[in-house]
């Protein structure tokens, strides 16, 4: 009886020793390993398209689209925490292959706020933070992209009036050799006529 006794006081203290499987599981093991964990979301301005789909199938209106001074995409999703049900929709929707543009649980996990206040929960934002050095790649790739447009458009101009201007000489040229080839029948003709007399 007694040992019995010392081996369960034995246990319990090893039991609080050792963190509690509760603990083990989310400190050791995070959610974000399960398949059907949904955290935050993790927006790719990379690849997003700016398509809105992510923010006009949102159920609870939590998505706005930031513009962005570029046209592709002209403007990123940012998702407001506070009021996402985090159905997952906007991910199921986005268009982008192989990766989704935006994507919930590919981010940052930690859902814990420090000193949690109406104001910091209603103003509780995942954004995608943008390095201004590929925005101004982004204006300059769009520039030169611009720029060769311009350049294809001019050279189609100028081969359309070129091709134009020549078809026009040719008319000329055929309406001129007409009346001489007229006139050339009419005199054989006249010929013909006399010879028959
Ligand atoms: S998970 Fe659902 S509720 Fe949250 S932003 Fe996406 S579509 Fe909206
Ligand atoms: S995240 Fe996806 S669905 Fe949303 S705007 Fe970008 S490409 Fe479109």
């Amino acid at each position: 009886m007694i040992f019995e006794i010392g081996e369960k006081i034995i246990r319990v203290m090893k039991a609080f020793k050792e963190p509690r499987i509760a603990i083990k599981d989310v400190v050791k093991e995070p959610a974000h390993k399960s398949p059907i964990f949904r955290g935050k979301h993790k927006i790719r301005y990379d690849i997003c398209t700016g398509c809105e789909a992510c923010a006009k199938i949102c159920p609870v209106d939590a998505i706005v689209m930031e513009p962005l001074p570029i046209k592709r995409p002209k403007a990123l999703p940012e998702v407001n925490l506070a009021i996402c049900i985090f159905c997952g929709l906007c991910e199921d929707v986005c268009p982008t292959k192989p990766e989704k543009a935006i994507k919930l649980s590919g981010g940052d996990i930690e859902m814990i706020v420090d000193n949690p206040s109406h104001e910091s929960l209603s103003d509780w934002w995942v954004r995608a933070e943008v390095p201004e050095e590929w925005i101004e790649q982004k204006k300059r790739e769009e520039e030169e992209k611009a720029r060769k447009k311009r350049e294809m458009m001019a050279k189609k101009k100028a081969e359309a009036e070129a091709k134009k201007k020549a078809e026009e000489a040719a008319k000329a040229k055929e309406s001129e050799a007409k009346p001489e080839a007229d006139a050339a029948e009419s005199e054989s003709q006249a010929a013909s006529e006399e010879k028959g007399e």
